[in-house]
């Protein structure tokens, strides 16, 4: 096993972030999750903290550092739906949508990647989705804020790629949690037929798939776009 590291995944209390945080805890690093609402989870180091908000985040860098030290792994995992067609889509359904999801991964990883600077050292992960290259009908909101990850993976990519950095998108198909659990059953249905592997996936299932992105093992893989999604979003 390598030696343990540091790692902060966003929103980690439920769903997605929860198996991340998990996998990692597993593998021995040292699990620090941001948790929004609610009672967070008692086998993570918890900081109360939304993305939506610089100085709240700012206070959580601060208590992870004192405990752990810098953040060595980022995973940039809250994110929200509010899906409506385009017609009836408000502008601040829109904004809302890339201020947690778009601006919010860019709050978090401009603070991380100064420990991670100074750490020499650092891995930049995004939760992306499918829907993010693929589209989505009432999704105008949520593919836009998905798909722009993808440009910031790479600028990063190309600002901090010598400095042992490396930052990758890892786009998820449907999974099973409390975000896929609202939509139809008829829509599901739907999701599935279309989807190569027929079936929604686990969280667990995205989560190997970061562990292994953070891992020495992948170095030297920056810039990339990761797709966990069954066959759904394939020639994207
Ligand atoms: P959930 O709705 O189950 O969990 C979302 C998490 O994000 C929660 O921990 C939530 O906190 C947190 N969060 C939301 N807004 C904020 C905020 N402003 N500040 C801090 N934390 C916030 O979603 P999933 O686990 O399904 O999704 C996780 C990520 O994976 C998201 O980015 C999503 O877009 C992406 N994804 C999901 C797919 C799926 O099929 N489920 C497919 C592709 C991508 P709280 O508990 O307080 O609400």
């Amino acid at each position: 096993m390598t030696s343990p590291k540091t790692v902060l995944v966003t929103g980690g209390n439920r769903g997605i972030g929860y198996a991340i945080a998990t996998e990692f805890k597993n593998a021995g690093h040292n699990v620090c999750i941001t948790y929004r609402s609610g009672e967070p989870p008692a086998e993570f180091f918890s900081v109360k903290a939304d993305v939506t908000d610089t100085a709240s985040i700012d206070a959580a860098f601060k208590e992870i550092e004192a405990e752990f030290g810098p953040v060595e792994v980022l995973v940039a995992n809250a994110g929200i739906t509010k899906d409506t067609l385009l017609m009836r889509m408000s502008e601040e359904d829109f904004t809302s949508v890339i201020d947690t999801n778009l601006t919010g991964a860019f709050r978090v990883v401009k603070r991380a990647t100064k420990g991670m600077l100074k750490l020499k050292r650092g891995r930049v992960i995004l939760i992306s989705s499918v829907v993010g290259l693929y589209g989505g009908m009432g999704q105008v909101n949520y593919s836009s804020s998905k798909a722009a990850l993808v440009g910031m993976a790479r600028s990063i990519t190309r600002e901090l790629g010598s400095r042992n950095i490396t930052a990758n998108v890892i786009a998820p198909g449907f999974i099973q949690t409390e975000m896929t659990d609202v939509l139809p059953q008829e829509t599901k249905k739907q999701y599935v037929n279309s989807i190569p592997a027929k079936r929604f996936a686990q969280p667990e299932e995205v989560a190997q798939v970061v562990r292994w992105i953070a891992s020495d093992e992948a170095s030297y893989i920056s810039g990339a776009v990761i797709p966990v999604d069954g066959g759904l979003g394939m020639g994207h």
